[in-house]
């Protein structure tokens, strides 16, 4: 389904998690790439919006976390797709992250989820550092929002004032949350990330754990988190 205003921005929903296919005249880029199901889900979405036909020339990730990586792999093989990613994630590129405090218990789930559902590790074409800007769509410029992953960056649009959240928040009606604390890495840079991204000349967000209201709503929820932190 293409996102409200924008028809050139489709997003795809997976299980439990959801990514986005950015259409630049007849090419496409991916904003992560889906967990279980991710391939499939996309191939559908294309298929709907009648996009099937247009390449997939790139994919860019948000963080290192498997639920937005797990197909990575699969997906160049089949597309020749480039990879860009956040620089201070590398070691979930590897499948070798190293995880902290509380998150070693999601560093656990990940070593399983890897071995169950077959993940590989993958080569990273471009790495990504705060301020680099991506050439597409009008241009998306990297914004670093750590504290959920060492890495974690936001992509934003500034003609269309919208920032892809990555997993800086979920957006789930009444029950939108900061993620929880196990998975995050450093809870203090997180909060600071909120502020951050909240900085920027938004309209709208969109994050990756969301339901399907639009990227205005999404905003006004990241605004309420941050009101009561
Ligand atoms: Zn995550």
């Amino acid at each position: 389904m293409t996102i409200h205003g924008e028809d050139d921005i489709l997003q795809v929903r997976s299980f439990g998690v959801c990514f986005y296919v950015l259409r630049d005249s007849s090419s496409l880029y991916l904003i992560d790439g889906g967990f279980i199901g991710g391939v499939s889900s996309l191939r559908r979405a294309l298929k709907l919006a009648g996009w099937e036909a247009y390449p997939i020339k790139g994919i860019i990730l948000t963080h290192g976390h498997l639920d937005h990586i797990l197909n990575v792999s699969n997906l160049v093989d089949a597309t020749g797709a480039w990879v860009a990613a956040p620089t201070l994630d590398q070691g979930h590129y590897d499948g070798l992250p190293t995880y902290k405090g509380l998150s070693k218990l999601v560093g656990v789930m990940e070593k399983l989820g890897r071995l169950l559902f077959g993940f590989r590790a993958f080569q990273v074409d471009r790495y990504l550092n705060d301020g680099d800007l991506i050439t597409i769509s009008g241009g998306l410029r990297v914004v670093h929002l750590p504290g959920h992953t060492e890495g974690h960056c936001g992509l934003y649009s500034e003609s269309r004032k919208l920032l892809f959240a990555g997993d800086l928040f979920a957006s789930l009606g009444r029950f939108s949350h900061l993620p929880p604390r196990i998975f995050n890495r450093d809870e203090k840079a997180l909060r600071v990330s909120v502020g951050k991204a909240l900085d920027l000349d938004l309209t709208r967000v969109l994050p990756n754990h969301c339901d399907r209201s639009t990227g205005e709503e999404h905003l006004k929820r990241l605004r309420s988190i941050a009101y009561r932190l």
